[in-house]
């Protein structure tokens, strides 16, 4: 079984979540946007062993510690889908636009594509392939506890930009209602920003794809 502790960093309030095997306690930490110390902490509270860092997309606010924690703990960077490969190449410049820390280039040492999928513990992710946000942009389906880490694809009551360079509001559509919408109601949805929801909840309700705004 999976605990998640999920830890807000860098100004945008990005959702870094940990991911526990409840047995081995191995662990991963998905999209660790930044402060680095707030995230050591939390894998030494949950007594935690991390084995690597996943990566949904390229967005500065969910890879800015990536490369420092993958050298802190001597662990592999996994994902996005190499779609994204263009916003890790421009992280120096991501951080001058938002005025983050000076992120450094890095290559992942996995890219990921749909089908994939990465176990830790007892622990399996699926991995779905949900472009629109941006062009490599991966989900994390957890199916025993019914979890879905899905980054900035869909958020409580939105989904996520399409204005940026290579963002696609019409792949975007299909990615949530293809990827997303074909889990079962009771699936917990983590979001890059903001609280969770579930699947259904948004099903019914999220705005952006019920139709009620075309
Ligand atoms: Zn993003
Ligand atoms: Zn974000």
């Amino acid at each position: 079984m999976l605990d998640v502790f999920t830890n807000p960093v860098t100004p945008f309030a990005q959702n870094a979540n940990l991911l526990v095997c409840q047995t081995t306690k191995q662990a991963v930490i998905v999209d660790p946007g930044g402060d680095i110390e707030k995230l050591v902490a939390a894998v030494d509270a949950a007594n935690a062993e991390v084995k690597a860092i996943l990566l949904t997309h390229g967005h500065l606010d969910h890879v800015g510690a990536a490369k420092q924690l993958s050298e802190t703990f001597d662990i592999d960077i996994v994902g996005p889908h190499l779609g994204d490969k263009f916003w890790l190449d421009a992280l120096p410049r991501q951080s001058e636009m938002f005025n983050f820390p000076m992120a450094e280039v890095f290559t992942p040492t996995k890219w990921l594509e749909a089908g994939d999928s990465f176990t830790f513990g007892d622990v399996t992710l699926e991995v779905r392939f949900t472009p629109g946000h941006t062009p490599g942009h991966v989900i994390f389906v957890e199916h025993t506890t019914k979890r879905v880490f899905v980054g900035d694809v869909l958020f409580k009551g939105s989904v996520g930009r399409t204005d940026f360079p290579g963002g696609n509001a019409a792949q975007l559509k299909n990615s949530i209602e293809s990827e997303i919408y074909s889990l079962p109601d009771d699936y917990t949805v983590f979001p890059g920003h903001g609280p969770c929801t579930t699947v259904g909840y948004e099903k019914q309700t999220n705005p952006f794809t019920s139709g009620r705004f075309g």
